[in-house]
């Protein structure tokens, strides 16, 4: 993919779910990094890795397992990056590169930059791919293909640190831009953080619903609540970490979210037919925007039943 060779010797992947595991395969795929070394919490993921090729070798501890790397990649939950930090920093090597992929950035940068040694570059980092699967079974080579990473390099980063990650990103597929931190949080809780709190809360009201029985739920869920279903199925670990830690802007996002809603109800029971329409005209021409830029399919359903040959953008649309 990338033709360009190896662009790091030993890269280490430090957990080994969904998002290392599939960073494994990619690189592996377009030959990205000479060795890729990987550690995870339990001896069943370590294998399980190993299994599936996610990685060349495995280390018990995460020390060990970034000893002479030349890029260390954090793929833990959020609230497990800190303790990690804080094994490895002694051990990484001169002129590493710490990058990580964790869905909030401020609270990763606060708990792991205090770790890290003066002779490393941190460049935090954040793909925007992901599914509703998690684990070392997860993971496969196409995740972020056309997706976004998006990348909020720590002041004092080399231009250079910076530049072979973004070549990284690209040679797997995926499109690089920088930005801010505090930018990247708030894009996020629009984008992602909000979206899965509401399809959280909707399951639950479904559950809640006595009225409406379970069986009936499940038959007919194709009207809509399937899509919600999916994103509610989302890792627990990591999703309470994100809503721990990207407290601010998913609180601001939120109370914006409660104002819409109450604007939408009122009009419902006043029967503004206009309000609503204009409403419902408006949200799909930010659908049609969303497809435009590549982000999803146009086909029907959300190409629900496409030729298994590849998995659909719909089925990769769950990303932190
Ligand atoms: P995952 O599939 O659940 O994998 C997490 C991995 O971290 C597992 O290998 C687990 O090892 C390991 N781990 C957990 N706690 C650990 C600890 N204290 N020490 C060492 N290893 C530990 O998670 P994921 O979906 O790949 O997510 C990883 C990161 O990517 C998170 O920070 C998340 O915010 C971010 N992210 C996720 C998505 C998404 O959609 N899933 C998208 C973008 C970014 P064991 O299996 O041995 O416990």
């Amino acid at each position: 993919m990338s033709g360009a060779g190896p662009i790091y010797d030993r890269v280490a992947l430090i957990g080994l779910g969904l998002i290392a595991g599939s960073m494994g395969l990619a690189m592996k795929r377009a030959g990205l990094a000479t060795e890729i070394v990987g550690h995870a919490r339990t001896a069943q993921t370590r294998e399980t890795a190993l299994r599936r090729g996610l990685c060349d070798r495995v280390c018990e501890t995460a020390a060990e397992a970034v000893r002479d790397a030349d890029l260390v990649v954090l793929c833990v939950p959020v609230g497990a990056m800190g303790e990690i930090a804080a094994e490895i920093g002694p051990a990484l090597a001169q002129g590493a590169t710490i990058t990580d992929v964790g869905s909030v950035k401020q609270a990763v940068i606060d708990a792991v930059a205090p770790h890290l040694p003066a002779h490393v570059d941190f460049v935090p980092g954040h793909p925007l791919a992901g599914t509703e699967h998690s684990g070392p079974e997860a993971g496969f080579a196409e995740l972020f293909r056309n997706r976004w990473t998006l990348l909020t390099p720590a002041e004092g980063a080399s231009a250079e640190a910076i530049d072979r990650l973004t070549r990284l990103w690209q040679g797997m597929g995926a499109f690089v831009e920088t930005m801010e931190v505090d930018r990247h949080d708030l894009v996020l809780a629009v984008t992602s953080h909000v979206p899965h709190l509401i399809a959280y809360t909707m399951v639950g009201v479904a559950d809640d619903l006595r009225r409406v029985t379970d069986s009936e739920v499940i038959k007919y869920s194709a009207a809509g609540f399937r899509d919600f279903t999916r994103i509610a199925a989302s890792d627990p670990t990591m999703w309470r970490d994100v809503f721990l830690t990207n407290t601010d802007a998913t609180l601001e996002i939120l109370g914006r979210f409660t104002e819409e809603l109450f604007a939408l109800q009122r009009a419902i029971r006043t029967g503004d037919g206009a309000m609503l329409h204009e409403y419902f005209t408006h949200t799909r021409a930010i659908r049609r925007g969303i497809i435009e830029a590549g982000q999803d399919t146009d086909a029907p359903d959300f190409g629900r039943g496409a030729a298994a040959t590849d998995r659909p953008p719909a089925r990769r649309g769950v990303s932190s």
